[in-house]
């Protein structure tokens, strides 16, 4: 894909690509997830095509913010703000498979840890 053609989320901001909207503003939208992973999963997606969270500018810094604020209002809002998880995939190492910067907001599951604790054997 060359860096002039509209991202996908891009798309869906713009209305050419239909998708169920929760919350926008000036700086951002919400969806729902189309391939739900949890009862509830949406996506805080910036109006701004930032590729992935490490491509953000320092200038970048008040949007990265309002995204995290808006996930906190859209899980209040899902009736889920007690228990929810933030996620983001930033490269395709670690899943990312749309270069829009977006924030997953998981919740309605019980949660696993993020971590199992390693078997590093006796010292
Ligand atoms: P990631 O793998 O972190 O890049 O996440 C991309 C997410 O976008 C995945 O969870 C997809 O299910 C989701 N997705 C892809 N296409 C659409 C779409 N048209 N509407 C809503 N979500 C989508």
């Amino acid at each position: 894909m060359s860096n002039t053609e509209a991202t996908l989320f891009t798309r869906i901001i713009n209305r050419e690509i239909p998708a169920d909207i929760r919350y926008e503003d000036d700086l951002c939208i919400v969806i729902n997830d189309i391939a739900p992973q949890a009862p509830v999963h949406m996506l805080v997606i910036p109006k701004q095509p930032i590729p992935r969270l490490v491509d953000a500018s320092k200038a970048d810094r008040s949007v990265l913010g309002h995204l995290m604020w808006v996930a906190a209002e859209v899980a209040r809002d899902a009736g889920v703000d007690e228990a929810f998880r933030l996620i983001v995939n930033n490269g395709e190492g670690a899943g990312q498979t749309v270069f829009h910067l977006h924030l997953h907001v998981l919740a309605g599951l019980k949660a696993a840890p993020m971590f199992v604790e390693a078997d590093l054997g006796e010292p």
